[in-house]
């Protein structure tokens, strides 16, 4: 717990009490539309969030490197990982003004977790369970890599931290390990736990999470990948879940409500991808999953 940041936080909180009703915004008129983000996430400030953030990825990587786990430069999968983070990190201006001057970090973590997160600040890591258990695509990699970021260019879990913070101030601020808020299940790898011990697991709200799926398949199709990969990847996950819940899906409701949501705003992504691959949205091809028993995607 980086206890200056708790102090800072509680400063902010007591001296602020604006809390700004969200509205309707459209961040471009093609695309995914947006809620306008929580004004009270103000309440935390970003560089001082971002730089604990940043603290704390440092100090999980180190872990890592001492457990032999952390995958190192010129493993082919990190660079993997680097080269789909090249076409995604140019997309997340659009999202958040502040997100060129991140200090964006892609890294692979050596354990058989199913699971990824990106921190606020744009620190991203992948477990490589998700990439092996999952026989993840590039475009399916993607969705994910999307998704995580757009917890982070959302500023999720400033919102979460502020709203934590305004509803039980001392208590909720005082308790969380960092990782918790950032939407880290602690249980997840030893390796997490140890870095970012926590004594609660605080989970993104249902509707962060649909707006994570939403933008971050908008940030994917926006960077050439396919956006159906989406709906292949959750029915995956449907595949290994049935032999007991994988860690993403302990902190990411799951399923079928997720599958019906990206389809209902397909129609809002496909035109994005098939402009980029500069084909109208009739001439693309079905998805086709790598994986036997799921049918393509038209
Ligand atoms: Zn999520």
């Amino acid at each position: 717990m980086n206890r200056f940041l708790s102090m800072a936080v509680i400063a902010a909180i007591f001296t602020c009490s604006q809390p700004a009703l969200a509205a309707k915004e459209s961040v471009s008129p093609d695309g995914v539309k947006v809620e306008k983000m929580s004004r009270l996430r103000t309440l935390v400030p970003e560089s001082e969030l971002n730089a604990a953030a940043g603290q704390q990825y440092a100090e999980l990587l180190q872990q890592a490197k001492q457990k032999g786990v952390l995958v190192p430069d010129s493993h082919p999968q990190v660079q993997r990982l680097r080269a789909i983070g090249e076409r995604i990190i140019p997309q997340a201006k659009r999202w958040n003004e502040s997100a060129p001057g991140w200090q964006w970090e892609i890294n692979l973590i050596n354990t058989e977790d199913i699971n990824a997160f990106c921190m606020p600040g744009g620190k991203i890591a992948f477990f490589s369970g998700i990439l092996t258990k999952l026989k993840l695509t590039d475009d399916e990699a993607a969705i994910i890599m999307g998704h995580e970021a757009a917890h982070a260019l959302r500023e999720h879990s400033r919102e979460r931290l502020a709203k934590s913070g305004i509803t039980n101030v001392g208590a909720s601020v005082l308790g969380f390990g960092l990782s918790a808020l950032f939407g880290i299940d602690p249980n997840v790898t030893n390796t997490v736990a140890e870095a970012g011990a926590s004594l609660a697991i605080l989970k993104f709200s249902r509707s962060d999470e649909t707006e994570a799926d939403l933008v971050g398949l908008d940030i994917a199709a926006r960077a050439g990948y396919d956006p159906r990969a989406g709906i292949t990847l959750w029915r995956k996950m449907g595949m290994v879940s049935k032999n007991g819940p994988p860690q993403w899906l302990s902190t990411h409701p799951a399923g079928t409500a997720r599958i019906a949501q990206m389809e209902k705003h397909m129609a809002q992504v496909l035109p994005l991808y098939a402009k980029v691959k500069g084909v109208p949205v009739k001439s693309l091809p079905p998805y086709e999953s790598n994986v036997k028993g799921i049918e393509p995607v038209k």
